[in-house]
C-alpha cells in the first residue's frame, strides 16, 4: 500500500474520530461549551473526510469540488475553536449578543465563497484546475488573508484561555491543559508547513493530527469529565432534585451546581461556574471557613434572605480516582418550615414555663399531666407530686357541689369555663384563684386534654373585702359628721342659754325676708321686749335666777308663737319676735296677750315663785321703715316709751309723718 492509499485512509480515520467527538459533544449539549465543541469537531470531520475524498478523486471536477469542500472545514475550525474557548472560559454571554456571531463568521463565509468561485479570479489559489490529488495550492492574496485571520482567531482563543486559568478551578485547569495540548499539535504542524520548515511532498500532515486532538479531547472528557461529570440520567436527576447541590473545587470555586443550587445564588451573579462560592452565594458560605477540606460535616445554616431560610447543609469531600482530594460537594435542604415550627414550639414552651399564671394540663379524665412553675409557686405542689392526680387535691370544701357540676358540664360540652376557685394550698392555707379552663380537641372533635390557666387573686379578694369594710366605716363616719355639722350649723345661729335664734341669724335672715315681703306686698311686724327691772332682779335673786327667767320666757314665747314666727335673743335680756305677714295691729294684740299671760305666770326658781314682767314695743315693715334696722329702731323707740310710761305694757311705734 503506497502513500496514495494510506493517506486518505488515515484521513478517513481522523474524520471518524472527529465525528465521534461531535456525537459525544451533542450528547452533552447541556454543557455550555458542548455545542461549540460539536461544531469544531464537525469542522474537523468535514476537513479530513473531504480531503480524503479529494485524494480518492481522479477527475479535475471531483478534485476541485472536494478541495473546495475541504476548505469549508479548514475555514470553520479556527473560528469554531475561538467560540469553543469563549464558551469554555465562561464568556458565553458574548456569543448571545447580537452581532458577535455574524462578525466572527464573516471571514469564513467570505473565504468559502471565494474558494467556490476561485476558478475565475484566482484570489485564493492560482494553480486551478488541479490535476492530481495533493497538489499544493500556490497561494493567492486571500489565502494569506485567511491564514492570518485563522491564526489571529486561534491566538485570541488561547489568550482567553490563559487569562481564564488563574480563575479556573483545579479540574478546569486540567481540562484546559488537555485542550491546549490537543490544539497545539495541529497548530505546530500547520505553522511548520506554512513556514516551509517541514514539507512532506504532496501531503498535508495537519489534518492527520486532528484525530490526535480529538482523542486527547475525548481522553480529557473521560479523565477530567470535560463535558459533564455524570451520565445524562444522573444529570437530569440532579436538576430535578429539590435539594440544592453545589460542587466546589479545592479553592471553593463553583465547578457545578443544580437548579436548586442556582436558586440560592445571588441574583447578580452572571455565570456561577468558575466563580468563588463566596461571590456566588454571599456571606452564609462563610460556614465553609471552619470546616477542614477533608471533613464531612452536617450543620444548620441560616441564610438571611427575605424571608429567612434555614438550610440543613451536608458537606462531603470529593476525591478523584486516585483518592486525591479534588473538592467538595454541598447538598442542602430548605428546612425553614420545620425550623419555624420548632421555634414556635420552643417559644410556646418558654411562655408556659415563665408564665406568671399557673397552668395545668390534664387529660380528658382530668388527671394532671403537666403543671408549670407558677403552679408550684402558688400551691406548693411540684409537678411530680400532682402528676396523675386530679386537681381536686386543691379542693377546700368551701364551694358547693353545684359549682363543680357547672364547671364539668361546661367544659365537657366543649365550652370554655371561667370562674373563681376557693382552694387550699399544700400547707393548708386557703387562697382564691380566677381560672379559665378550655378543652383541647383532636381534629375529629374528641376532647383529649383540658388546659387551665389560673391567677392567684387572694390579695385582690382581700383588698376588696378590706375596701368594703373601710367603705362601711367611712359611711358611718360621714353620717356622724353630717349630724355634727347640722348641730354646729344650729349652734352658730342659736343662743346657747335660751336656745333661741341669735342676732347673727337675724341679720342674715331679715334682708331676705323683707325682700320677699316687699315683692309679695305683705307686712312684717316686729315686737321688741325687755324685762323690767332685771338688774334689780339679778341683784335680789342672783344671776342664776335671772338665767332661769330668761330661759322660761324663751320657752314661753316659743310656745305662744306660731310656725313662721321667729323668736330671737336680740341682746342681754332683750328679745325680739318677728311676725311675717302679720299686720301691725294684730301684732300689737298678740304682744299684749304674751305680756298678760307671762305676767300672770310666776317663774319657779328653787321653790320660790318669782313674778317678772316685761315691756314691749311694736313696729312693722314697711310702715316704720324699709330696712330691718329702721324697723328695729322704731320698735326699740316704742319699747323705750313703754319703759317710760311705767313698764309692763305694749307700745306701738308711732306712724312716721306722712303715713296714715
Ligand atoms: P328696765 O326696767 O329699765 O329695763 O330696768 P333694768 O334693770 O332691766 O335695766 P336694763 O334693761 O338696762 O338692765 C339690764 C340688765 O339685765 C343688766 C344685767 O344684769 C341683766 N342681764 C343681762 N343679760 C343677762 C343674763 O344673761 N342673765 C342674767 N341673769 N341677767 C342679765
Ligand atoms: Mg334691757
Ligand atoms: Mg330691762
Amino acid at each position: 500500500m503506497n502513500e496514495n492509499h494510506l493517506y486518505p485512509l488515515l484521513l478517513l480515520l481522523a474524520g471518524g474520530v472527529a465525528l465521534v467527538v461531535a456525537w459525544v459533544a451533542w450528547r452533552r449539549r447541556r454543557m455550555p461549551e458542548a455545542i461549540p465543541l460539536m461544531i469544531l469537531a464537525l469542522g474537523m470531520a468535514v476537513w479530513t473526510i473531504a480531503y480524503a475524498l479529494h485524494w480518492m478523486s481522479d477527475t479535475p471536477a471531483m478534485l476541485l469540488f472536494w478541495m473546495q469542500l475541504t476548505y469549508v472545514g479548514v475555514t470553520t475550525v479556527p473560528t469554531a475553536l475561538l467560540i469553543f474557548f469563549i464558551a469554555l472560559t465562561g464568556n458565553g454571554a458574548w456569543l448571545r449578543r447580537p452581532g458577535t456571531l455574524p462578525l466572527l463568521l464573516l471571514e469564513p463565509v467570505v473565504t468559502i465563497a471565494i474558494v467556490f468561485t476561485d476558478g475565475g479570479h484566482g484570489w485564493f489559489a492560482q494553480n486551478w484546475p488541479l490535476t492530481a490529488p495533493g497538489t499544493l495550492l500556490s497561494p493567492g492574496p486571500w489565502f494569506w488573508v485567511n491564514a492570518g485571520y485563522s491564526y489571529l482567531v486561534i491566538l485570541a482563543g488561547l489568550f482567553l484561555l490563559v487569562r481564564w486559568l488563574p480563575r479556573a478551578g483545579v479540574l478546569q485547569r486540567r481540562q484546559a491543559a488537555a485542550v491546549i495540548t490537543a490544539m497545539l499539535l495541529p497548530i505546530v504542524i500547520n505553522v511548520l508547513r506554512l513556514t516551509n520548515v517541514l514539507i512532506v511532498p504532496h501531503l498535508d500532515l495537519t489534518p492527520l493530527t486532528l484525530p490526535f486532538s480529538g482523542i486527547i479531547l475525548l481522553f480529557a472528557r473521560a479523565r477530567y469529565e470535560l463535558l459533564g461529570r455524570a451520565p445524562i440520567a444522573r444529570d437530569r436527576l440532579l436538576e430535578l432534585m429539590t435539594d440544592g447541590v453545589v460542587i466546589l473545587d479545592l479553592q471553593d470555586r463553583v465547578v457545578d451546581l443544580n437548579a436548586e443550587g442556582l436558586r440560592l445564588a445571588r441574583r447578580n451573579t452572571p455565570e456561577p461556574i468558575g466563580q468563588p462560592a463566596r461571590t456566588v452565594f454571599g456571606e452564609w458560605f462563610q460556614v465553609l471557613d471552619n470546616i477542614p477540606l477533608l471533613e464531612s460535616s452536617n450543620r444548620e445554616v441560616i441564610v438571611h434572605t427575605d424571608p429567612r431560610q434555614v438550610l440543613d447543609l451536608q458537606i462531603t469531600p470529593l476525591t478523584d480516582r486516585k483518592a486525591r482530594s479534588c473538592g467538595r460537594m454541598l447538598v442542602w435542604r430548605d428546612v425553614s418550615d420545620r425550623y419555624t415550627i420548632q421555634e414556635d414550639r420552643r417559644k410556646l414552651a418558654r411562655a408556659v414555663e415563665q408564665s406568671a399564671n399557673a397552668i395545668v394540663i390534664t387529660d380528658s379524665k382530668g388527671q394532671i399531666e403537666f403543671v408549670n412553675p407558677a403552679f408550684t409557686r402558688v400551691t406548693g405542689y411540684t409537678l411530680e407530686e400532682v402528676q396523675g392526680q386530679n386537681p381536686r387535691v386543691l379542693k377546700s370544701g368551701e364551694q358547693a357541689p353545684e359549682f363543680y357540676r357547672d364547671l364539668w358540664g361546661t367544659i365537657m360540652s366543649g365550652e370554655t369555663w371561667q370562674g373563681e376557685f376557693h382552694n387550699r394550698r399544700k400547707d393548708g392555707t386557703l387562697y382564691w384563684e380566677a381560672a379559665t379552663i378550655s378543652p383541647i380537641r383532636r381534629s375529629d372533635g374528641q376532647i383529649t386534654h383540658f388546659v387551665a390557666v389560673k391567677e392567684d387573686i387572694t390579695a385582690r379578694k382581700e383588698a376588696q373585702d378590706g375596701l368594703k369594710a373601710a367603705n362601711e366605716q367611712l359611711r358611718l363616719q360621714l353620717k356622724q359628721i353630717e349630724e355634727l355639722q347640722a348641730i354646729l350649723r344650729e349652734q352658730a345661729i342659736r343662743d346657747p342659754l335660751t336656745d333661741l335664734y341669735n342676732r347673727r341669724f337675724l341679720s342674715e335672715m331679715m334682708p331676705r325676708e323683707l325682700l320677699r315681703a316687699g315683692r309679695e306686698g305683705y307686712p312684717v311686724s316686729m315686737v321688741m321686749m325687755d324685762i323690767d327691772h332685771f338688774k334689780e332682779f339679778n341683784d335680789t335673786y342672783g344671776h342664776e335666777a335671772g338665767d332661769v327667767v330668761l330661759q322660761t320666757l324663751a320657752a314661753y314665747l316659743e310656745a305662744l308663737t306660731r310656725q313662721g314666727d321667729i323668736v330671737c335673743r336680740y341682746g342681754g335680756e332683750e328679745l325680739l319676735v318677728v311676725l311675717p305677714n302679720v299686720p301691725l295691729g294684730i301684732a300689737a294684740e298678740r304682744a299684749e296677750s304674751w305680756r298678760v299671760a307671762f305676767a300672770a305666770t310666776p317663774v319657779i326658781y328653787q321653790g320660790q315663785l318669782l313674778h317678772v314682767t316685761f315691756s314691749l314695743g311694736v313696729a312693722a315693715f314697711p310702715i316704720h321703715g324699709q330696712t330691718a334696722e329702721e324697723v328695729f329702731r322704731a320698735a326699740d323707740a316704742a319699747l323705750y316709751r313703754a319703759k317710760s310710761t311705767g313698764r309692763n305694757c305694749v307700745v306701738v311705734a308711732q306712724a312716721p309723718a306722712g303715713a296714715n
